[in-house]
């Protein structure tokens, strides 16, 4: 084996090979954090080129790696050694020239290296060391499928929720993965047996890998083929913008839940198919996809394909393939998928869209590259000349102010009404603080418990959403609800308990800090303490409260697992619980017509996070929870508890004017310099020693101080992080602040981390979404 010390990943110039000639291939392999190149022999009867994935032996063990270039001659160096060879070609031109543009792009932006952008974008396991299991070849899946008896099922009296298994099996045109169906479609292992006994489905073989997804030909027996909806006027002119933008166009659709922004991108993706382009649509959460991938097969059948880390490893790399031949030798897909599905190679792409644009779940945070797929598809779009739809009930204030002013490079479309033209429900405040100048010390205020009360015997259902993060988190007045503030910045402080009980405040934003206080600064009332209980303990609580209500909890320990949300969803919409009580999820793509109550248990966690874009985020959140209420027949109301009834970001909320919230919040933003007024970027470091990690910050700070004043950019720092140490790693942080639109002050990546002590891991992150 030639082994090159050399760390250079960029790759060859283009247009350097000779092909027909080559004998030798730099071979790019995962040897420490940044791979290295290694040098290996074409076996004969082989042709290998830059972009190619080949099996090679390294110090004995299987690898994957990627071409990156070939010699006619034995390079020199290599000379009188002896060479080890190629073992196999794993995949022909698994990268060309524009997908290898854009990951240098990503690259640069992220301050990281190629090769860590390369690993992150392609499906995990297909690159680096082999495990033993990913080296064998693969299993054959079981598949299920529909039996000609499925037809009949209603009338052999399938329930309702069989029914639904056997129309989605029907839709897939195919045999689909018993691992899928009970995985990310969520369906119950129980539910399949039943199916499976009833001689409704029935078990079959499927090749493992692409064949084994790519369905048979769509649109026959009701497989996709699902006509368009009339469009609406405004959806009509929605249409028409989009399909008639040029390539590489922004767009904002703007519609509250249930104008139909769905329908819009569905037949924005028909007219993309039908040009024989390919779509990709986006969606930030993994629990969205079922119901996304319904509707879009339910249209276009076979041409849809999933890719999301709830799939395995073998199923993302058949994707993967898949994707490389749209376009050229296969017909055009629409891919549906999370943040990482930004990097299917999809040629010949017309449409990207990104549903729930301003969900914080667009953006990675670890591992590197720290990357918003809103900013891939961006790029993207403008490389490869697509167009990029980016819709939302709440857009994000960076994506609505790209839609205004001279500069605009976003052009805003609008939905201003529901489908079904009922008015968004109305919104009602329970003022905390009454409650308690009146003697209620519950966490359940006596209005929202009438309500709750009175949902069993209309036969409705309520959903109660504990704001989680954030709880226990700012020191409070429950008498006049003051909220102590960081003297120097717009935030909230942070509670922080010692070990001994001392209470400290700090701010996360400059480092302030200072002493709890036990009386409220404004009204001396000694009602004066650390905000909330604790999401463990304020379930309890409410168990203890609401006697008499049948409970179901909707939160990370009660949905763990792929289908977990979907399972629990389903039984709440069977009534199985009159009231559904769950953290943030909540509020994200949950379509139930029987519930007609929406609650708040306390706004002000979400309010005063300690974070620049509390107010948005939680106004997004709120508007997206008030956006379950009365979605079916009946009308629905939104019950709001919070001690701080004028903060501007309930005023909004109650008004249902996000417009006008989005204007003032700029005007307040760029008063303050504050992003996306300014720019800002984190370097987070993380290390096991206490000591190393805290000295490495110093000196990293120490080396970036000249050239960050140079730049006209401050730095903040360093700190230790909010979380001062995760799963025994102590984590400091450096802020740094500067103009809009500037480029970082920073150095190469690589550069940055060479001064690192072994055991200290740097992570940059560009524009981080909390502030
Ligand atoms: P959104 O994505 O904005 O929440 P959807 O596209 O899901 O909205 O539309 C909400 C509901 O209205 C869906 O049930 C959808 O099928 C229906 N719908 C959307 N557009 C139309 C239309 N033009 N005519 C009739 N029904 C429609
Ligand atoms: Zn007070
Ligand atoms: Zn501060």
């Amino acid at each position: 084996m030639g082994a090159r010390q050399t760390n250079d990943p960029a790759g060859p110039t283009p247009g350097e090979e000779p092909s027909a000639a080559a004998a030798w291939v730099d071979v790019w392999l995962e040897a420490g954090p940044e791979g290295r190149l290694f040098t290996y022999a074409i076996p004969n009867g082989l042709r290998l080129h830059r972009g190619d994935l080949v099996r090679v032996r390294l110090q004995g063990r299987p690898h994957t790696g990627l071409v990156v270039a070939s010699h006619a001659r034995r390079p020199e160096g290599l000379e009188g050694k002896t060479a080890q060879s190629v073992d196999a070609l794993v995949q022909q031109a698994a990268i060309d020239p524009s997908w290898q543009a854009l990951i240098e792009a990503v690259a640069h932006a992220s301050h990281t290296s190629v090769f860590r952008c390369l690993r992150s974008a392609l499906p995990p396991g297909w690159l680096g060391q082999h495990s033993v299991r990913a080296a064998a070849s693969p299993q054959p899946w079981i598949g299920l499928e529909t039996t000609d008896r499925a037809v009949a099922a209603s009338a052999e009296g399938a329930s309702e929720q069989q029914q639904v298994l056997l129309q989605h099996l029907l839709d897939q045109g195919g045999p689909r993965p018993l691992r899928l169906v009970c995985g990310v479609d969520g369906f119950s292992r129980s539910l399949v047996e039943t199916c499976l006994r009833h001689g409704w489905i029935r078990r079959s073989t499927m090749a493992a890998g692409p064949q084994g997804l790519r369905q048979a030909a769509p649109t026959s027996s009701g497989r996709g083929g699902e006509a368009p909806r009339q469009p609406s006027p405004s959806q009509r002119q929605a249409i028409a913008a989009i399909t008639g933008a040029g390539a590489g166009a922004s767009l904002l659709l703007w519609g509250v839940t249930g104008s139909g922004k769905t329908e819009v991108y569905l037949q924005c993706a028909a007219a993309e198919l039908a040009a024989g382009r390919s779509v990709l649509l986006l969606a930030p959460e993994i629990g969205l996809i079922p119901q996304l991938l319904d509707r879009c097969r339910a249209r276009f059948g076979a041409t849809v394909v999933e890719y999301h880390s709830g799939m395995g490893e073998g199923e993302r790399v058949g994707i993967w393939r898949q994707a490389l031949q749209a376009g050229s030798e296969g017909s055009p897909l629409l891919a549906v998928g999370t943040r990482s599905a930004v990097f299917l190679p999809l040629r010949g792409l017309g449409l990207i869209v990104l549903d729930e644009e301003h969900d914080g779940s667009y953006k990675q945070e670890s591992p590197q590259p720290c990357y918003h797929a809103r900013e891939v598809a961006r790029l993207r779009a403008s490389q490869e000349g697509a167009k990029l739809l980016l819709g939302s009930a709440t857009p994000s204030l960076e994506t609505w102010l790209r839609c205004r002013g001279p500069q605009a490079d976003t052009r805003l479309l609008e939905l201003p009404e529901r489908i079904t033209e009922r008015p968004p429900p109305p919104v009602r405040l329970v003022d905390m603080r009454l409650e308690l100048s009146e003697g209620n010390r519950q966490l359940i205020s006596r209005a929202l418990m009438e309500r709750l009360q009175r949902l069993p015997e209309r036969g409705e259902q309520g959903v109660v959403l504990v704001p989680r993060r954030g709880y226990r988190s700012f020191q409070s007045c429950r008498s006049c609800g003051a909220v102590v503030q960081c003297p120097h910045c717009d935030v909230a402080l942070t509670v922080h308990r010692h070990r001994g009980g001392h209470e400290w405040l700090r701010c996360h934003w400059c480092d302030h800090r200072q002493e709890a206080g036990r009386r409220c600064g404004a009204c001396g009332s000694s009602a004066f303490k650390a905000f909330g209980a604790g999401t463990q303990r304020v379930m309890e609580q409410l168990e203890d409260e609401l006697t008499g209500l049948r409970l179901l909890r909707f939160d990370a320990d009660t949905t763990r697992g792929r289908d977990g949300h979907r399972r629990l969803l389903e039984r709440f919409a069977a009534g199985e619980a009159d009231v559904l009580v769950g953290t943030q999820m909540l509020a994200k793509g949950m379509d139930l017509p029987n519930v007609t109550l929406a609650a708040v248990l306390a706004a002000d966690g979400l309010l005063h996070r300690p974070d620049l874009r509390s107010a948005e985020t939680c106004l997004q959140l709120l508007l997206q929870l008030a956006g379950r209420a009365g979605r079916g027949g009946r009308p629905g109301e939104v019950l709001v508890q919070t001690y701080s009834p004028s903060h501007p970001v309930i005023r909004h909320l109650v008004d249902g004017r996000y417009g006008a919230f989005l204007e003032a919040e700029a005007e307040q933003r760029h008063a303050g310099g504050l992003v996306p007024f300014s720019r800002a970027c984190l370097l987070r470091l993380a290390g096991s020693s206490a000591s190393a990690t805290a000295t490495a910050a110093a000196s990293l700070a120490a080396l970036l101080r000249e050239p960050i004043d140079a730049a006209g950019w401050c730095l903040i720092g360093p700190a230790p992080a909010p979380v001062a140490r995760v799963a025994g790693r102590s984590r400091w942080q450096l802020l740094l602040h500067g103009p809009a639109g500037s480029a970082l002050p920073l150095p190469e990546g690589a550069r940055l981390r060479e001064g690192l002590p072994r055991g200290v891991s740097l992570t940059i992150d560009p524009d981080p979404l909390e502030l």
